[in-house]
């Protein structure tokens, strides 16, 4: 069994959409082991993207992320880290596959309503950072 990290961003906790995401989750198998929501600052944003620091999107994307509440999750399930990509879409919601949560969900690259980790490592490393 393997755990990830996801978030549902504050485009789609504003929207009310938070039951909706998690049964998709739960739907595909992916167990829902920890969750909460919060609301982080700008540094903790800046901390937990910080892999993120030399791109040009940075600091607009930790303005986003502490923007508003966030619902954070550990997904457990066979290849959790893999399935939750799969789930959520491509980064960009104009280029995810019909039935995904950013196809469904998205209003914009930045705006795309969840976030997953992306391997073994940064799922330990997310884990960590939330719970
Ligand atoms: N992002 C953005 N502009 C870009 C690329 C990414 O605002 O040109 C944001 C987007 O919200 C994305 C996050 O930065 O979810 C992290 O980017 P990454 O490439 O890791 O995409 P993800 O793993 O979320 O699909
Ligand atoms: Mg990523």
């Amino acid at each position: 069994m393997e755990q990830t990290l996801s978030i549902i961003k504050p485009d789609a906790v504003e929207r009310g959409l938070v039951e909706e995401i998690k049964n998709i989750f739960i739907k595909n198998n992916l167990k829902i082991v920890n969750e909460k929501k919060l609301h982080i600052n700008k540094d903790e944003a800046a901390e937990f993207y910080k892999v993120h620091q030399s791109k040009p999107f940075y600091e607009q994307l930790c303005n986003y992320l502490s923007s508003g509440p966030i619902f954070v999750m550990v997904l457990e399930g066979e290849n959790a880290i893999l399935e939750n990509r799969k789930i959520m879409g491509a980064t960009n919601p104009k280029d995810a596959i019909e039935g995904t949560i950013r196809k469904l969900y998205g209003i914009s690259i930045d705006k795309n309503s969840v976030h997953g980790s992306d391997s073994v490592e940064n799922a330990k490393k997310e884990i960590k950072f939330f719970f």
